[in-house]
């Protein structure tokens, strides 16, 4: 019984990604045959009345994977299992990144991705954003590292507070993330969970790390992870008013009225395999 279970979740799985394929092809076709999608957008921009997709045009359009990383080391005998989620060996984050290499994909940036939904922009084939929270050092030190063998380039989510901390990287080391193209975004200044956030939280978490950031890197900080993916749909215009393109939740289901400030990211397990992870992709993002 077991067995045929997992043949029908791996069928789905196929079919899945057969999907996808198709999905991919068309936007690929359209783009091609209708050329005005760029001067559109960009006419949009010059005209100075900048159009905006609606929420229904933005959640009609296909999904491009996100992934999220946390810490990027070997387990230790301490670990949790459930922190396990959270730590991805750096020998498997490397088969993982070699995947997706493998596999066709590109990764894509922040830029592209406000691009693609707000403007229908075209985005490379296979499209995949690879993101990084909390600030840990072994990003900069493993995770960059990976990314560069496969010329891939990723989004570092800081929370501000650690800047500089044992174990955490410094002002440099995100200065020369930045320089080398990988986008610096924010995560608040110490983790609060956003659907906490008082008046003041706006100062504390929002604006002032961002000037730390923006000081750091000399460019304007436009994207937002939520700490531990949670937020509250009250406060999800003032992300806008201070300034953000676009926010990133986990794998919940994404704000129907503000689907921008809602993008959706899942978390590559560290006990996942490379093949889970290329399935989880495939299953994730519709
Ligand atoms: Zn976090």
């Amino acid at each position: 019984m077991k067995h045929i279970f997992f043949a029908i979740i791996t069928a789905a799985g196929l079919m899945l990604a057969a999907c996808t394929n198709t999905i991919k092809v068309g936007i690929d076709k359209n783009s091609i045959q209708d050329g005005t999608t760029t001067e559109t957008a960009a006419a949009n921009v010059e005209g100075g009345a900048k159009k905006e997709a609606t929420a229904a045009e933005i959640l009609s359009k296909k999904e491009v994977p996100v992934l999220c990383y946390h810490q990027i080391r070997d387990w230790k005998a301490s670990d949790s299992k459930r922190a396990h989620d959270d730590i991805m060996p750096p020998a498997k984050f490397a088969a993982h990144m070699k995947m997706l290499a493998d596999s066709g994909y590109h990764t894509i940036l922040p830029d592209q991705l406000y691009d693609y939904l707000n403007n229908g922009a075209t985005l490379p084939e296979k499209p995949i954003m690879i993101t990084f929270d909390d600030t840990d050092l072994d990003q900069y030190t493993v995770g960059a590292k990976e990314l560069k063998k496969h010329g891939f380039k990723g989004v570092y989510f800081i929370m501000t507070v650690s800047i500089g901390r044992p174990r955490y990287m410094s002002k440099a080391q995100i200065r020369e993330l930045s320089d080398e193209g990988h986008v610096i975004a924010s995560h608040t200044w110490n983790h609060k969970n956003f659907a906490q956030f008082t008046d003041e939280d706006w100062e504390i978490q929002i604006d002032k790390p961002n000037k730390t950031l923006e000081a750091i890197t000399g460019k304007k900080v436009e994207y937002f992870a939520y700490p531990y993916g949670v937020f509250k749909a009250a406060n999800l215009p003032k992300l806008k008013e201070h300034g953000f393109k676009a926010a990133f939740i986990l794998s919940t289901k994404r704000d129907e009225n503000y689907p921008m400030y809602t993008i959706r990211r899942i978390i590559d397990p560290g006990n996942y395999t490379a093949r889970n992870l290329y399935n989880s992709i495939n299953k994730s993002f519709k």
